[in-house]
This record gives structure tokens, sequence and C-alpha cells, in this order.
């Protein structure tokens, strides 16, 4: 089984794909983590380049990112999802040519809806603690003690892009790119939409049941 996870900002798609991983044994391919660990290994011919692009401040170009993502693919995990890419219709274009040249086949590119409403009160209501990365939400899960981590007393603060106007237009960008990825995957019969809206784990048991009849493909 192969998926692409997509949806807007703070749609929780990197929580099930944490579950997905676990639950499913799935490899996990987010570009971020892939470039990281390209990093770390001692005798990745990319690493270099990457590293260099990394320190200038600039963001690592689609020919690196499909170069790591190839050989990833390459290794041949029996199950894999990709998390945060493709983002755009011209790098879908490429993870579909990429897998046609490893031999395999896309199952379905997963959508998480969430209304812009909803992920506006979602994000701008997180805060999380600079200490130890726990994230709270003022309107779900609060902290015992307001602005103060539970674990370690550590001052909650909110992430700087967060706040509602950045929210507002980064969901702006979200839908003006990926609106052609929706139409891309639905035409070619792959699109799968999931409710988004809910608890992680409820979320999850949806798309579980979504993806049922794949597996019997
Ligand atoms: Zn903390």
């Amino acid at each position: 089984m192969i998926l692409v996870l997509f949806g807007p900002p703070g749609a929780g798609k990197g929580s099930i794909a944490k579950l997905l991983e676990l639950r499913r044994g799935m490899a996990h391919l987010s570009t971020g983590d892939l470039i990281r660990a390209e990093l770390a290994r001692p005798d990745s011919p990319v690493a270099d380049r990457i590293r260099a692009v990394v320190e200038s401040g600039a963001l690592v170009d689609d020919a690196t990112v499909e170069e790591i993502l190839a050989a990833r693919i390459a290794e041949n995990a029996p199950a894999m999802l990709f998390d945060g890419y493709p983002r755009n219709l011209r790098q879908a274009e490429r993870l579909g040519e990429i897998l046609d040249r490893a031999g395999r086949n896309l199952t379905a590119a997963v959508l998480f809806e969430v209304p812009d409403a909803v992920i506006v009160q979602r994000l701008s209501n997180r805060r999380s603690c600079p200490v130890c990365g726990a994230v709270y939400n003022l309107l779900t899960v609060p902290p015992k003690v307001k602005g103060v981590c539970d674990r370690d007393s550590g001052r909650l603060v909110a992430r700087p892009d967060d706040d509602e106007p950045t929210v507002r237009r980064r969901l702006e960008l979200y839908h003006r790119e990926t609106s052609p990825l929706v139409e891309y995957y639905r035409e070619r019969g792959k699109l799968v939409r999931v409710d988004g809206v809910g608890e992680p784990e409820k979320v999850y048991r949806r798309l579980e049941e979504i993806l049922a009849p794949f597996e019997r493909r």
C-alpha cells in the first residue's frame, strides 16, 4: 500500500501518519525527515549539497528532494506513506514518474478535509512548551494551570505563524496550490476524502474504514 496524505496546515496529518507508521508499519516518507536523515548519513553523495543549501538559508530544490525520494522508494518498503509531499501539481507528476520507474503504484491520495474556520480555531489556540515540546490547545487540551506546562512549568508560547491573519494566509496559499492536486488525483481515481474533524483516533478509524476496500484489490 502506498499513500499520499494531504490537507491544510493543522489538519492533523502528522498524527495520522504516526498512527499509520506505528500500527501498519508503513515507511513514513516526510520530506523534512528524509532531508534530515540524508544529512546524517556519512556516505551520502547529496548530503554535502543539501548542507550547503540549508546553511545558506534557502530551501532544498525539487530535484534534490526527488533524488532522495527516488532512493528511498527504490528501497522498496512494502508500505509507504508520503506526508507533506507532493504539495503541488508538478511534484505530484514527478512522484508518479518516480513510482512508475520503481514499478510501484499509488494506492490512494488521502485528502484530510477540515473547514478553514476549524483550522483557524485549532491553530490560534495552539500553545507549546519551549522546554519539553508538549503541545496544548486552549479549547480542547488546556494546561492545568493557565499559561504553564503541566510537566515542567515551562511558560507556554504560541508559534508566530499560528496567529489568525497568518493562518488565513497559509490557508489561502494551501487552497491555491492544492486544488489542482485534488483534481489530478480525482481524475486518476485515486482521491479519497476523509473528514479530519475530531480526535486523531477517530479520524484514524474513519481512514481505516475507507482504506479497507483498497486492501482487497
Ligand atoms: Zn513542558
